[in-house]
């Protein structure tokens, strides 16, 4: 709840596939899957190898691409995206991805996942020279650098272009052609290579291959192209240098954005819930009837710390699924913030009881506050409320939206005042050595947003060094 409630949001989800059959259905499908990586606008491009057509638009996968406009899309292959853009861009919809082009190459589509941290900088000197852009979009910049190579094929002009970025970039490029997926040399985005009867797929998740048909075959290694085309799929592997490269894949991936049915960074990501709650419960352990969780997000998280703790799951809160986010924003101004419109309390099952609650995180905390007071209103008798991750102190520069510095709680206040503010009987927050024994490699992973280690530094417009949010 922390933060699906309180506004931390992925920003996007990418989808391809190259197949024999027709793309369009399969990336409704990939799309639909990774509908909880971007809520605001989804679109697709597809290429039956002469012409690319595409479509996009603001709003949910569903709402976007109808049944017939996922007819009118003829093509064995396409690229699809699924964005959450920050609040002030969200009404644009030339911000919506792919973006599409057309240069001396040809056609070109990009669907991006990330942030560059040198896009001001990249952007204003582009500009300078003459580019026009389109969008407001930082995606909008690896179009550009293709456009401007002079590199003899897609994949030499993308991997002259793609040196030139800094920061978050898990992309899928397209052509009339052929289909191109990286991942930056971090590795801060997951991207997934999967096999269907008649081709390949490459997705964000893993959950999108499940929904297609398609069988995993590996994750696209940090630094590493790929090409789909006719003649199947050709891996590029890092180079040396990359390979080498420091790695700093997003936590946050494991302790919340990703499907709990996703395989992740190499692992389950259900797995990796269940351990941050075992953790969560061994550094915090509670005198409790109950451990129930903040749907859904952090139900594996719950169900470890009761696997730990040997207190009974319990199913405690119910979230509601169905509510669009139009309808949520209204009432978030009203005293409960909206809470009661997303989640109701069982008060059978809480009433008199000392519960332990499972949340991955908190944020702003204005929404957890108010959780609290539901459950002790629906006559819960003690509420011991520990949060699967550290205390987020600050702000994501690489592809998370999250609020400023200043309006984090745990950047201004200690957990026991966290605690006093929130109304909890206890309070307890996974460490950040618990959070790093919870994961695989934890040497491969960012943590910054909870350690102020930042692995990427951020340039401002003329390329000075910048890390302030608020
Ligand atoms: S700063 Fe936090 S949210 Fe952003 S990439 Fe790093 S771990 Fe993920």
């Amino acid at each position: 709840m922390g933060a699906w409630s309180e506004g931390l949001r992925e920003e996007c989800g990418v989808v391809g596939v190259y197949g024999r059959l027709p793309a369009a259905p399969r990336l409704y499908l990939g799309l639909n899957s990774l509908q909880h990586r971007g809520q605001e606008g989804a679109g697709i491009a597809v290429s039956d190898g002469e012409h690319m057509r595409s479509h996009k638009g603001i709003g949910l996968v569903n709402d976007v691409l109808t049944e017939p406009v996922v007819a009118s899309l003829p093509g064995a292959f396409g690229i699809g995206h699924n964005r959450y853009s920050t609040t002030g861009a969200s009404a644009r919809p030339e911000n919506v991805q792919p973006i599409v082009v057309d240069c001396r190459h040809g056609r070109l589509a990009v669907a991006h996942n990330g942030n560059l941290t040198n896009a001001r900088e990249l952007r204003r000197r582009m500009e300078e020279e003459g580019s026009i852009f389109q969008t407001t979009s930082d995606s909008e910049i690896v179009l550009h650098l293709i456009a401007r190579s002079r590199r003899g094929s897609m994949l030499e002009r993308a991997r002259e272009a793609l040196a030139a970025v800094r920061g978050a970039c898990t992309v899928l490029l397209m052509s009339e052609k052929e289909i191109l997926g990286y991942r930056d040399p971090f590795g801060f985005r997951p991207l997934c290579l999967g096999r269907l009867p008649d081709g390949y797929v490459l997705a964000s998740e893993t959950c999108a291959l499940d929904i297609m048909g398609a069988e995993l075959v590996r994750e696209i290694e940090p630094g590493e192209m790929v090409l789909l085309d006719a003649s199947g799929v050709h891996g590029v592997p890092p180079s040396p240098g990359e390979a080498d490269h420091p790695k700093a894949q997003c936590v946050f991936e494991q302790i919340y954005f990703s499907r709990p049915d996703s395989v992740v960074f190499g692992e389950s990501v259900d797995r990796v819930r269940r351990r941050l709650g075992h953790e969560l419960a061994r550094e915090h352990p509670a005198a409790a009837d109950m451990v129930i969780a903040v749907p859904d997000s952090s139900n594996s998280a719950g169900l470890g710390f009761a696997e730990e703790s040997g207190i009974p799951f319990e199913l405690g809160l119910i979230r509601n699924h169905y509510i669009g986010r139009t309808f949520i924003a209204p009432v978030q101004n009203q005293r409960d913030g909206g809470v009661k419109v997303k989640y109701n309390p069982v008060a059978a099952v809480l009433r008199g009881k000392r519960i332990v609650v499972v949340d991955d995180s908190i944020v702003r905390g204005t929404t957890s506050r108010l959780l609290v007071r539901m459950l002790f209103s629906a006559g819960a008798r003690e509420v011991h409320f520990r949060v699967s991750s550290p205390p987020m102190t600050g702000p994501c520069f690489y592809g998370i939206d999250t609020p400023k510095r200043s309006e984090l709680i745990a950047s201004q206040l200690s957990v026991p005042e966290i605690g006093e503010y929130l109304g909890v009987t206890s309070l307890g927050y996974l460490s950040l050595d618990g959070l790093r024994r919870a994961v695989a490699a934890p040497e491969r992973f960012c943590y910054a947003c909870f350690s102020g280690e930042y692995p990427v530094p951020v340039t401002d417009e003329v390329g000075r060094l910048t890390l302030e949010r608020g």
